[in-house]
């Protein structure tokens, strides 16, 4: 449902939760020919869909959906690994990534966390989502990133993909959100320091 216009929502810390972003997110350059007719008649200007003139091919641009993992130790630390590819290198990021086709959010979230730091996730709770825009290969990729406060079976992280450079436990009053790879990981952030974790239930994998 469109939701432009509504009113955002407020977390009981009084943080703000946006329902939509208002940046258009533009064509790109590298799409001009129509994959089922041939013409060089994309309709330019085409935000949410990709639509040829010509035979009316048309070819929804909806959002990729990645999740990601705050995980904490007894000290309240939390789980930072360090990116060593593009979009945002160097920067750090909250362990996660993208859903498989036929993959459950659910699943996706164990998998990418016991991918990326080694770590079983035992337990869950949905934090919050955010719009992401992310760009791999000249491509700008509307994302949903989903985020999630995670218990895990041990704490003992060690780094798994090449995606990832090093692991750090960060205390939180350390953790600065311009060190933070993602807009949406800073809104997330600013989510699990206002509590807003504590109004979801838990839930097992
Ligand atoms: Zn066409």
């Amino acid at each position: 449902m469109r939701q432009r216009g509504a009113s955002p929502l407020r977390t009981p810390a009084g943080l703000t939760i946006p329902l939509r972003t208002a940046k258009p997110l533009p064509m790109n350059p590298l799409f001009q020919f129509c994959p089922r007719c041939g013409a060089q008649s994309l309709q330019p200007d085409q935000s949410q869909c990709i639509e040829c003139l010509e035979c009316r091919f048309l070819f929804f641009r909806n959002p990729t959906v990645a999740v990601a993992g705050i995980v904490a130790n007894p000290d309240g630390g939390v789980l930072l690994i360090r990116r060593a590819k593009n979009p945002a290198k160097d920067k750090l990021a909250f362990p996660g990534g993208f859903v498989d086709i036929d993959e459950t959010v659910e699943s996706a979230l164990a998998r990418e966390i016991r991918e990326e730091v080694d770590l079983r996730v035992l337990q869950f709770r949905f934090l919050t989502s955010h719009p992401n825009r992310y760009e791999y290969r000249d491509i700008i990729y509307p994302v949903l990133d989903l985020f999630f406060v995670c218990e895990t079976e041990t704490l003992d992280a060690t780094g798994q993909k090449e995606e990832v450079t090093s692991l750090e436990w960060v205390a939180p009053e350390n953790v600065e959100p311009d060190s933070l790879a993602f807009d949406s990981m800073r809104h997330a952030w600013a989510c699990y320091l206002s509590g807003v974790a504590d109004k979801c239930g838990n839930r097992s994998i």
